[in-house]
């Protein structure tokens, strides 16, 4: 194959100065921020999928930085400080994201988020309650307000069915994921970023210290990488502790006179939902099935299905007649530790993955991060 490529396509069209592997809203962003900071650079990315086929263009499109009860299993997995750490990551990835594409662009909207807790949750939402005041605390210095507050007056105006309290977060808001990767992806090829779709690497090589990158449609040549695969990861890069997590969705037809409108937080965080104009985006229950959702195989499963549609009938739309109209899944990367992991694995191969199931809000910085230490190395 690669010997039927002229000359003219095989010095143009297979040499790069940096070369990203995988254009999710990670590879993206570090392929822009690499051009806005050394124009001159000649960059690539190289992308399997038709569109990017991880976790970006499939996702439930909160941009958020945690409810109360995400933040207290991640404050008692990485300690107060590394929690602080991390959520202004992820404040700081989404005013990046809405600096780099604009709000109209993305439809960002600040509708709040909402925690919600069932009669069973007592424990759980007296704990989350009790823990109000240290996080809008522990926020306070990043967002310059205070986020969490009770406000139990909605279950009645959202016309839920079996949710006893409610914690609402007023910075939480909601994007239009397609419209957010389609701008992406033409905001790199405006500054000159090639995007090869369909065409999946199967190796990294190094060869006198110059990497190639290997893949059905010919060798690459370049003189560094940046590995954006995400869940993917360990087919090139082995060893690293990135577990994959299969996330269902599903979307509704439109309803009629639709009272749901922000982002949404049940069961500890497991099942997620929003309204997307005048239909409800659902997701989530890997929890019920943990071993068979640990796939980087796209599919969808009668029993996270059955869940997410009885959820909608009994809990959500307990008084509307609803239609499923789309259902999906998509590819997340999770690790024991909350950080994404952004390092150079081989001598001119970096890497930048496992945004642990928030990518929207810290994609952006993630690849900004990656880049900064490619410019430096
Ligand atoms: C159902 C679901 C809901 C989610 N909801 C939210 C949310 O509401 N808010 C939030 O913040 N985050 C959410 N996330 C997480 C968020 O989408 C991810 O953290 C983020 O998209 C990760 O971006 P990425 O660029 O690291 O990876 P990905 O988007 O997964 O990109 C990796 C890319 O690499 C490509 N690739 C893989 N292997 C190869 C190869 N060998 N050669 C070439 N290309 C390859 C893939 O096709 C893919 O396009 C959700 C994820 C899912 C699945």
């Amino acid at each position: 194959m690669n010997n039927q490529f002229s000359y003219w396509e095989k010095t143009s069209f297979f040499d790069f100065d940096i070369i990203i592997v995988g254009s999710g809203i990670v590879g993206l962003n570090a392929s822009i921020h690499l051009k806005t900071s050394s124009p001159k650079l000649k960059i690539a990315i190289i992308e399997s999928g038709f569109l990017p086929s991880g976790a970006s263009t499939k996702n439930a499109g909160f941009a958020c930085f945690g409810s109360i009860s995400e933040l207290i299993e991640q404050e008692s997995i990485c300690g107060t400080d590394a929690l602080a750490e991390l959520i202004e990551k992820r404040w700081k990835g989404l005013q990046k994201l809405r600096g780099i594409l604009g709000d109209d662009i993305i439809d960002y909207k600040q509708l709040c988020g909402f925690e919600l807790f069932k009669p069973d949750d007592k424990i759980l939402s007296t704990d989350c309650v009790v823990k109000i005041e240290h996080y809008n605390k522990l926020i306070q210095p990043i967002i310059g307000s205070e986020a969490f507050k009770v406000n139990n007056g909605k279950i009645k105006a959202f016309g839920f069915n079996g949710v006893e309290s409610i914690i609402e977060n007023r910075y939480e808001a909601q994007v239009d994921t397609g419209k957010m990767m389609f701008a992406l992806i033409q905001y790199a090829q405006q500054l000159g970023i090639s995007i090869f779709n369909s065409c999946e690497v199967e190796e990294i090589s190094t060869d006198e210290n110059r990497p190639f990158v290997k893949t059905r449609q010919g060798d690459f040549r370049t003189n560094k990488v940046i590995v954006t695969t995400n869940a993917f990861v360990n087919k090139l890069i082995p060893g690293l502790d990135v577990i994959p997590g299969r996330g269902q969705v599903l979307v509704t037809k439109p309803i009629k006179n639709l009272k749901i409108a922000g982002t949404f937080h049940y069961d500890k965080g497991y099942y997620y939902f929003r309204n997307i104009n005048d239909r409800i985006l659902l997701g989530g229950g890997r929890n019920i099935d943990f071993k068979t959702e640990e796939t980087t195989e796209l599919g969808l499963t009668a029993k996270v299905q059955d869940a997410l549609h009885n959820l909608l009938k009994d809990v959500i739309l307990p008084n509307s007649d609803f239609e499923i109209d789309y259902q999906w899944s998509g590819i997340m990367a999770f690790g024991k530790n909350l950080s994404p992991i952004i390092t150079e694995t081989t001598s001119n191969v970096f890497c930048a993955v496992r945004c642990n199931g928030m990518g929207v809000a810290m994609g952006s910085q993630t690849g900004a991060d990656v880049a900064d230490l490619v410019l430096k190395s």
